[in-house]
């Protein structure tokens, strides 16, 4: 079957096979080509997403009528004068016949959604998409165009990896476009990867996986070395779903897999949210139904059990229903890029009041199940290693964080040890302390430990009216001190863990009053309560420039413990770039 080819200048419709039958790769049914092209390439029985050329692929990401092909120069060079059966030259001739193509790659500037953006689209249809010196010199160029006009960049990958024929040409090409996109991160330019079917090797192990957000289509497979290879190495049958996009976000290395109907929409409202704008702060807050306790004196003196109690009750909205009410454009970005996607920390982008931000928070859940696919709330260091990324994207995007605290502490078990829990927590505070952007936490409910500390090291923290902080739960400290679990009750009044003992002692800067019956009788009113402080507090940091957002971050940690009144704090200047 022959596939439908074009070169610049046309934009055919997403489409395969103009009008022959094609029988479905996965589920071999058998459906007429312009029905499939119709569809964007998808199989209607099975729903599987056929490899699409890279004009097919424009045509689906990209608005209408906003494709430029970007004039640049990669001449196809034969470097090894390199011959197997024909020699090398006479393939790529042939390839360019077949494909029209002038490489395996088409570079172009595009809006997506309305956002301009420039982009490298590879094809596999174009010697396996093999990144050649030619190719990666035109994906270097469209990240150096993207540089100089200050525009995000969009990668689509589709490859079998580096192109034999160049030798160690080819492979250079991984440092040189892994080079070229670590320039736009140090420019703070947002770049998103956008992983196809299928994506191998050189183009997997550079510029494939480097995208601030790493989207992948369903089904799409990835690795580094083949999965023939890697069952002839190993001799054992590879598990099931080896190497596809499910396979891949479940550990960790992807962010979100995308229907390919979806595709111009969400990633065009990433592209939009990560585009830096001149700093604008946030427009007052609307409705006026901010108030915030600043005064401890003007909230009821309670027995901090009872504070213990109903922070815990699984009523309470989480982590994921507040998101769902204060945001606009939420977007959960998923895994820590180093092998896994903890379920206790969730975080992504979205706007609040139309300020575009970073959220991260434990995530419990309200049900049985829920609980326990949560893990309670409990996260393992790649809850916190997610954390960590997520913080980083923020501070490349130049975007405000907030965070929602409610865990009843980091999940103590042996492999959340073996992977290095402390390492975790620990490697955050140092980074919180540093984040160039404002940062604003709220407890939410249960904030206990290392663990609530591990995502709340802010400019300014909040706490729910019924939350609770503490060092450890009070029925750890009687098991310790008392020698008696039962004495938790009596732990918890010592500890002085809730709201009103947590603003005396200065630990945070406000308590946000909950509706009658709390968080728990009315979730709708209690976000509204939240997202107005929240909302307020950044306002309040938006005109901080960064060194001294960061220097009285940290002259808020210093001065605990310190016989220093709080107006004796010393602001000591910040080098900056260290996270
Ligand atoms: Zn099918």
């Amino acid at each position: 079957m022959s596939e439908m080819t074009a070169g610049p200048g046309e934009l055919p419709g997403p489409a395969g096979p103009e009008a022959s039958w094609v029988s479905c790769k996965r589920c071999q049914a058998v459906v007429y080509g312009k029905r499939l092209a119709r569809s964007n390439g998808i199989c209607p029985q099975c729903g599987h997403c056929r490899p699409l050329g890279a004009w097919d692929r424009l045509a689906l990401l990209a608005d209408p009528g906003s494709v430029e092909p970007l004039d640049l120069a990669a001449d196809a060079a034969d470097p090894l004068r390199f011959v197997d059966d024909k020699p090398y030259p006479q393939r790529i001739a042939e390839a360019r016949q077949s494909t029209g193509l002038v490489e395996a790659v088409v570079c172009c500037r595009l809006r997506m959604a309305g956002t301009p953006a420039i982009a490298a689209v590879m094809d596999f249809r174009f010697m396996g998409g093999s990144l050649s010196g030619a190719v990666g010199e035109l994906i270097t160029c469209a990240a150096e165009t993207a540089l100089a006009q200050r525009l995000p960049l969009l990668l689509v990958t589709a490859s079998g990896g580096v192109r034999m024929q160049e030798g160690v040409i080819g492979l250079m090409q991984m440092a040189k476009t892994a080079q070229a996109l670590h320039q736009l991160d140090e420019a703070g330019l947002p770049t998103v990867c956008l992983v196809t079917d299928p994506t191998y090797g050189g183009v997997a192990a550079s510029f494939a996986m480097l995208g601030d957000v790493v989207v992948a289509e369903p089904g799409a497979r990835l690795g580094f070395a083949g999965p023939r290879v890697i069952a002839q190495t190993i001799k054992q049958e590879l598990p099931a779903g080896f190497q596809t996009a499910e396979f891949l976000l479940d550990r960790g290395f992807l962010d979100l897999i995308c229907p390919r109907p979806a595709l111009r929409h969400r990633i065009g409202r990433l592209l939009a949210i990560g585009t830096r704008r001149d700093a604008v702060p946030p427009a007052p807050v609307e409705g006026g139904a901010y108030t915030v306790v600043r005064d401890p004196g003007l909230l009821p003196e309670r027995r901090a059990w009872e504070a213990v109690r109903r922070a815990r009750n699984v009523a309470r909205p989480t982590t994921s229903d507040y998101l769902s009410m204060i945001l606009d454009d939420f977007e959960e970005l998923h895994g820590d890029r180093a092998g896994g996607d903890c379920p206790a920390i969730i975080g992504g982008v979205g706007r609040l009041g139309g300020t575009p931000l970073v959220v991260i928070g434990h995530e419990k859940g309200h049900t049985t199940r829920e609980l326990d696919r949560r893990n309670y709330g409990m996260p393992g260091p790649a809850g916190y290693r997610k954390a960590a990324r997520l913080l980083r994207l923020a501070a490349k995007w130049g975007l405000p964080v907030l965070t929602l605290v409610d865990t009843p502490g980091a999940y103590p078990g042996v492999d959340a040890e073996e992977q290095g829990q402390a390492t975790a927590i620990a490697e955050n505070l140092r980074l919180m302390g540093s984040l160039p952007v404002p940062v604003v936490t709220v407890i939410t409910g249960e904030g206990c430990s290392g663990g609530a500390l591990g995502i709340a090291v802010a400019d300014r923290v909040l706490i729910m009216e019924n939350a609770v902080y503490t060092v450890i739960s009070p029925e750890g400290c009687a098991a310790i001190l008392w020698r008696d679990a039962a004495a938790a009750p009596t732990a918890a009044q010592a500890l002085r863990v809730d709201a009103r003992s947590l603003l005396e002692l200065g630990v945070v800067e406000a308590v946000i009053p909950e509706p009658p019956g709390g968080a728990e009788a009315d979730h709708a009113a209690a976000a509204a309560a939240l997202r107005a402080a929240v909302h307020a507090e950044l306002a309040d940091l938006a005109g901080l420039d960064q060194s001294r957002l960061v220097a009285q971050r940290r002259a808020r940690f210093r001065r605990f413990g310190s016989s220093r009144r709080p107006d004796e704090a010393v602001l000591i200047p910040t080098e900056g770039g260290s996270w």
